[in-house]
């Protein structure tokens, strides 16, 4: 017997409707390249979505067909986000700081009819539109007092387009398993590929974030979302913030300025905001040189590669909650968020601080295990670790234009590349990806624990830690680093001395070389490939 429940689609547009009706006068702020402080409110943003989706419909564009973007967070961005899939294209939001033959790539993949790109990106978009024959236009967000001179085709002024194009609109129901949105992975090799968000998975996943112990969202909440919304569609806070009437802050291309921030939190109020760890990490230099505080932040998602210790420990001393987050591209992107449980609270403080560090519980929506190299199920004890596999109804079953993939191998489940434990509470903890696991005489080593201690050193601005060829155990571990300012000075030994007693003794690096900058993903991952290329001749001495 079926339930006697109204059949509704879950669908992006409802968001918008919900909003306007129910949280109207809740405000946008951005600070975009036109203008450095722009203020609207929900309402205003989807009776603009409305003109936007007139104007696309002027382009008589298929159903389905990918709209691309090349934005930083603000409210322009927002409003071709929504208008966008809720016409029923699909929003292919573009990592900009890829390299422009992976931008050239990623929009002949996905086959883009229009592009929006930001002023910033026009010479980038110059140096590839040749290449890019699919593309019919461009429009650049910004208005006609700022309109770029440019060698691009057919290109539009978005203000222009919007001041012609009427408010009236209305939203067709689409199917909720309609794709809405597009984004392609940063992989560190071979091709990016695409993973294609449904209009369903995009709502389940919204709903679920907003809960207590995830991002805890409510209309008392002032959110930053730093993380950019072409990283994972900014890990869904354009989506829930407005389910709850949470007043949003984009800060436009200023997102590793620790000043702007700064300013940005103080003068808006913000609560919440969610990043990478490199721009905490910016932020808080800024903070120590500054004397400046940041009072009304209450807490922070980092997410996207691993938090150092320093960094969550410094954000206790101006009384912010470091909450870590795990996810991915292809998990729209939550998968587990670290709050405490009761029952841990009381930990001594050495103890609680590596469990805060874990990556968290899953979120529910998210099943998860850890797997051997036989595909066997390992227990969660906290000592195990395996591969890490997830499913559910907000990750990907299968890549963009992809018909098989490795990820896919075991019918059913995700395996996400990263290599994990489960401790006996639920907590989650990531040891490495894959392909950057370093054994020492079989036994393995996590070069995240080693970085994250080597972090914790005062004069160290960053660690990162590779496997290198060893006669007698086959891989030791190296460890690069960048000393931080003041930290001329500072030498290996100290650096390793400082190591003893944090880490098992065994996993202390064999050798330590400094280098000026480690290198970083698009999304702000260490690039260890890169590393190892650049240490591919070295051998320790000895
Ligand atoms: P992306 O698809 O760019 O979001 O990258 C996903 C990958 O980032 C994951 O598979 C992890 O390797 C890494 N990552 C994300 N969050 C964390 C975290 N909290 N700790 C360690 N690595 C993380």
């Amino acid at each position: 017997m079926n339930g006697l429940m109204m059949d509704q689609s879950l669908l992006v547009k409802s968001i918008m409707e919900f909003a306007e009706k129910v949280n109207p006068d809740v405000e946008i702020v951005s600070v975009t390249a036109d203008n450095p402080c722009h203020r609207y409110t929900y309402k205003e943003a989807f009776q603009r979505a409305r003109q936007l989706a007139n104007v696309i419909a002027g382009w008589g564009l298929s159903h389905g067909d990918r709209i691309a973007t090349l934005a930083w967070n603000d409210y322009r961005h927002f409003e071709a986000y929504y208008a966008i899939a809720c016409s029923g294209y699909v929003s292919h939001t573009i990592n900009p700081r890829l390299f422009p033959e992976q931008v050239e790539y990623i929009i002949n993949h996905a086959e883009d009819q229009w592009v929006f790109t930001d002023r910033d990106f026009v010479p980038l978009l110059e140096q590839i539109a040749g290449a890019c024959p699919g593309v019919k236009g461009w429009v650049v967000l910004t208005d006609a007092a700022h309109m770029p001179a440019t060698s691009l085709a057919n290109v539009h002024c978005y203000e222009t387009l919007m001041a012609g194009a009427s408010e009236e609109y209305s939203w067709p129901d689409l199917d909720e398993n309609a794709a809405c949105a597009l984004c392609y992975t940063s992989g560190t090799t071979g091709n990016p590929k695409g993973v294609l968000y449904s209009h369903r998975s995009t709502l389940l996943h919204a709903y679920a974030s907003l809960m207590p112990d995830v991002l805890g969202l409510s209309c008392k909440d002032v959110v930053l979302p730093i993380v950019p919304m072409f990283h994972v569609n900014a890990w869904g806070n354009p989506y829930a913030c407005p389910m709850t009437g949470a007043k949003l802050v984009f800060p436009g291309s200023k997102m590793g300025d620790g000043a702007e921030l700064t300013r940005l939190i103080n003068e808006e109020g913000v609560t919440m905001s969610a990043g990478v760890p490199t721009v905490w990490l910016g932020l808080l230099a800024h903070l120590r040189d500054s004397g400046e505080r940041i009072d009304s932040l209450q807490r922070i998602i980092v997410g996207g590669a691993a938090c150092p210790q320093s960094l969550m420990k410094e954000m206790d001393t101006h009384g912010v909650e470091t909450r870590i987050g795990w996810g991915m591209t292809e998990m729209s992107p939550l998968g587990s968020i670290n709050s405490l449980k009761p029952e841990v609270m009381d930990l001594p403080e050495a103890e609680l601080d590596t469990l805060r560090l874990k990556a968290g519980r899953p979120v529910f929506g998210v099943d998860m295990k850890i797997t051997d190299d036989d595909g066997n199920e390992l227990p969660w004890d906290g000592v195990a670790y395996g591969s890490l596999k997830v499913r559910g109804p907000w990750i990907c079953s299968s890549y963009y234009k992809v018909d098989e993939s490795d990820a896919h191998a075991e019918a059913g489940w995700f395996e996400t590349g990263d290599v994990a434990t489960i401790d006996p509470h639920g907590y989650m903890a990531i040891t490495d990806r894959t392909k950057d696991v370093i054994k020492s005489g079989g036994e393995w080593i996590s070069s995240i624990d080693v970085e994250n201690a080597a972090m914790g050193h005062p004069r160290v601005a960053e660690a990162a830690v590779i496997g290198r060829f060893h006669p007698r155990w086959s891989e030791r571990p190296l460890l690069i680093v960048v000393r931080d300012k003041g930290g001329e000075d500072l030498t290996g030994e100290e650096v390793l001395q400082f190591l003893e007693g944090q880490i098992a003794k065994w996993w202390i690096p064999d050798a330590i070389e400094f280098i000026d900058e480690i290198p970083h993903t698009a999304t702000g991952k260490i690039q260890k490939v890169a590393l190892r290329e650049m240490f591919k001749d070295f051998e320790f001495s000895g």
